[in-house]
């Protein structure tokens, strides 16, 4: 089954959120938009787990969905036509996680996004960060531990966790940052890097870029729109074609096989807030199918108009932008 998904967001407990950003209007926004699995970000915040251990139930391996009377409170104020048909959100446990750290004599500041497929391996990751620093102030925690570190711990955790380097080439913030991080990926966890098998490309950078850069021929490219608000949801997504499966999904994304890509915007258009929002403004990448290598680039494609797009949309109402 062909689905999208926004795996890096922010809830109400992160600096500089919308208020509405709760699992309700994030769960809204997803149907509105066509999305199946958005992360939950913030995971590590006291306030934000325990509203997550209240309103989400289980769903598929790995996968989370709203109590039975919170999807009944989403479906009543959804469009009619995005109530038929549609699955109702599945939810995965993430949390952002900011580093900053002396290694080789330089300050590093570097973002990561980890996902755990229970709760349990959640709190344990939540455990090992308490001991480290304040997780309790900012839903994307600032620690002080090497990345190395902080991977060690999200693989601990449970066999199923896994960790992606976040919006990797932002300057001040990223794996790759010029001002704060590494020249590869293996600089930057050392000898664990072997268990990193996706970089996020993040809204300032888009496939193509990435592609010049050899020694990042291993990752899948992944993209999500780091929403700090409900509306921002799908500023951009991967796509995947697997089962809906936390499992699954993580494979898809280990292997290549199941996961077809990303939908970008133009990476420049980032540094212009106002034209994010524009539906016209749009630049799709499929980075992993060959033979599905279109460039749809020209800025006045409308997001709707893939007549060619390879992946069925198949929910009722897929406007990504609108507000
Ligand atoms: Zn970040
Ligand atoms: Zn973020």
């Amino acid at each position: 089954m062909a689905f999208y998904a926004d795996l890096h967001i922010h809830s109400k407990y992160s600096r500089a959120t919308s208020r509405n950003c709760d699992l309700e209007h994030l769960s809204l926004w997803a149907r509105k938009k066509g999305i199946a699995i958005v992360g939950t970000g913030d995971f590590t915040h006291p306030a934000w787990q325990a509203e997550l251990k209240e309103k989400l139930v289980p769903a598929e391996p790995g996968l989370f969905r709203l109590r039975p009377d919170l999807e009944r409170f989403v479906e009543e104020r959804l469009p009619a036509a995005c109530r038929s048909g549609g699955t109702t959100t599945r939810f995965m446990l993430s949390v952002e996680i900011s580093t900053i750290y002396k290694k080789l004599d330089r300050t590093r500041k570097i973002h990561h996004l980890i996902y755990t497929p229970d709760f349990q391996a959640m709190e344990r990751v939540t455990a090992s960060l308490d001991r480290i620093g304040n997780i309790k102030s900012d839903g994307r925690p600032i620690l002080g531990l090497d990345s190395r570190h902080l991977l060690e711990i999200t693989l601990e955790s449970d066999p199923g966790s896994y960790l992606v380097p976040a919006h990797i080439w932002t300057p001040w913030f990223a794996a790759l940052g010029s001002k704060s991080g590494f020249d590869a990926i293996d600089d930057c966890y050392g000898d664990l890097a072997p268990h990193i098998f996706a970089v996020e490309t993040g809204l300032s950078s888009a496939p193509p870029m990435n592609w010049r850069v050899s020694s990042l021929d291993r990752f899948r490219l992944v993209s999500n729109s780091d929403a700090h608000s409900p509306e921002k949801l799908g500023r951009e997504v991967c796509v995947f074609d697997t089962d809906l499966d936390y499992f699954a999904l993580r494979r898809a994304l280990e292997t290549g096989e199941g996961y077809a890509g990303t939908l970008e915007f133009f990476p420049e258009l980032c540094l212009q807030p106002s034209y994010v929002e524009s539906p016209l403004l749009l630049s799709v990448f499929v980075t992993e199918f060959s033979s599905f290598s279109l460039h749809k680039s020209s800025p006045h494609i409308p997001y709707l108009s893939f007549g060619t797009w390879p992946v069925p949309l198949d929910s009722p109402c897929w406007h990504p932008y609108q507000t």
